[in-house]
């Protein structure tokens, strides 16, 4: 092989110089370029789920066709995956559990495909892609989805009593479409969910519109922004939706199950002021749709589905307006910190709750409530040793994504002490700088730090060293006294924290 390019090289020069000496150095180029193409990787290597995402490509469009029968659980889907080659690329993975696969075609022809363990789907087109070229992938398949169990319990296609409901965090995206599964790599969304006529079906952004055809119902979803993969979401079933603008024009679109009271509505109404409220501290609302699902499932959580939430509706029917409420905050909050701006690793997580729970804190002050520096002071009256301190916030392993006293409480005591270390002012500068500059992009904790320090121009490696990455209470903390008889503090429901606040 080696010896056939040399030659080749010869008798293009040969041609060339009798051609004329300036085609030489084009001619000399073409002759070179042995294309090198190689697999793209299996994983983006993140620090808990390396296996997540796949290298060698960038996605930006998926347009999802899904057709889901309560009646059977069936799914069957066709996802258009267009996106582009990042390096010359022989083969590439797309991730995907369950579900049978018929065909996939890129650009157009038929490829190859196997799957192995886990999650990886190997594609290999019939030609190589060279860097730079956009490409387009379409996979058909169906089946019964199946749940997953992950760091926030179940997640995936929850099959209820009138339809679906379709959550998780992280992995389940993977569970009803082929994806690059990763939060790094985010895209723009189009979702058809086709269902039987007389059920919704809502999703993620803006209703584009509805068809039907022969005894089925097409919803049309789109213009939710660039998102990451776990925060598309589906909803089928029977909801009451309600549909109105708020002052600034962004259209809101509530679907609550239809088994549940007007209760629901009522605190989910109150998310078009909530969003005012964090966006004076933060900067503007950064999507163009709002809204809420509340779903009557056992679902154990609610979760941040890009401008959509999803809230199981325990939150709305066992607990106080208040209570509720600080979910719909918690989630909205999570619009800026998580959904507009992603983890690059879930190594980060903190960096997702931490504000979301802060921002729940900042709510409950404005409402004449507990205020953040009284939170975090009675936070900080648990004494060394407890439980509380026993992992490491910025890195809290993988089995504990979701610690709500590791990861939530201390992740929001974090922006506190911040807070407490370079004034009010500077710290919401910090906050909406972040939101602003990172819109539509990744942050971790060297980001949110390197910026802390720029805009406080302050060193601040010992706070986040301190906060961040020892498994101990905090000197900074303080020296509060524990109230007698008091172990941890009780600040939301705390009969409901295991079963409602671990994944908010
Ligand atoms: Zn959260």
């Amino acid at each position: 092989m080696v010896r056939g390019v040399a030659r080749s090289r010869w008798t293009v020069i040969v041609a060339a110089l009798t051609a004329g000496l300036l085609l030489l150095p084009a001619a000399m180029a073409d002759a070179r370029r042995k294309i090198d193409y190689s697999p793209g990787s299996p994983g983006l290597g993140d620090s808990y789920y390396p296996l997540d995402g796949n290298g060698g490509y960038r996605v930006r469009h998926y347009g999802l066709k899904i057709r889901y029968n309560p009646a059977n659980d069936r799914l069957v889907g066709r996802a258009r995956i267009k996106a582009v080659a990042k390096k010359d690329l022989s083969r590439f993975n797309l991730d995907f559990r369950g579900l049978n696969l018929s065909s996939i075609t890129v650009d157009g022809a038929e490829a190859r495909w196997k799957r192995r363990r886990g999650h990886e789907l190997v594609i290999t087109p019939k030609q190589g892609l060279r860097q730079g070229r956009v490409f387009e992938v379409i996979a058909s398949y169906a089946g019964v989805p199946k749940l997953r169990q992950g760091a926030l319990g179940e997640g995936g296609v929850f099959r209820t009593d009138d339809g679906a409901v379709i959550v998780g965090q992280p992995q389940v995206a993977a569970t009803w479409f082929p994806v690059n599964d990763h939060p790094s790599d985010r895209a723009t969304y189009t979702i058809h969910l086709t269902v039987p006529a007389g059920l919704e079906a809502i999703s993620n952004g803006r209703l584009m519109g509805r068809s039907s055809s022969g005894g089925w119902r097409t919803w049309t979803w789109s213009g939710g922004g660039k998102m990451a993969s776990y925060l598309a979401t589906a909803a089928i079933g029977q909801f009451d939706v309600r549909r109105y603008r708020t002052a600034d024009g962004v259209p809101v679109l509530d679907a609550v199950d239809s088994q549940i009271g007007n209760r629901a509505h009522r605190v989910l109404a109150k998310g078009e002021a909530i969003v005012r409220f964090l966006a004076r501290r933060f900067g503007p609302y950064p999507f163009g749709a709002l809204g809420g699902i509340v779903e009557r499932h056992d679902l154990g959580f609610a979760l941040e589905t890009q401008t959509r939430p999803v809230y199981d509706s325990i939150i709305f029917t066992e607990s106080d307006d208040a209570f509720a409420t600080s979910f719909v905050v918690h989630e909205l909050a999570h619009m800026w910190y998580g959904d507009s701006v992603a983890v690059p690793d879930w190594r980060h997580i903190w960096i997702n709750e931490g504000p979301a729970t802060y921002s729940g804190w900042l709510w409950s002050g404005a409402k004449g409530r507990q205020r953040p520096r009284e939170i975090f002071a009675s936070l900080c009256s648990v004494p060394p040793g407890n439980e509380f301190w026993d992992l490491k916030t910025g890195d809290p392993g993988p089995a504990n994504l979701f610690d709500y006293e590791a990861v939530y409480l201390r992740g929001a005591m974090t922006l506190q002490a911040v807070r407490r270390a370079v004034g009010a002012e500077t710290f919401f500068d910090i906050m909406r700088t972040w939101a602003t500059e990172r819109r539509g992009g990744t942050g971790g904790t060297s980001q949110f730090k390197a910026l802390a320090e720029r805009l406080s121009d302050r060193q601040l490696d010992g706070l986040f060293r301190q906060w961040l990455f020892r498994a101990a209470k905090p000197r900074a903390c303080g020296r509060a006294q524990p109230a007698a008889g008091a172990s941890l503090p009780r600040l939301l429901a705390p009969a409901r924290r295991t079963t409602l606040e671990k994944g908010a």
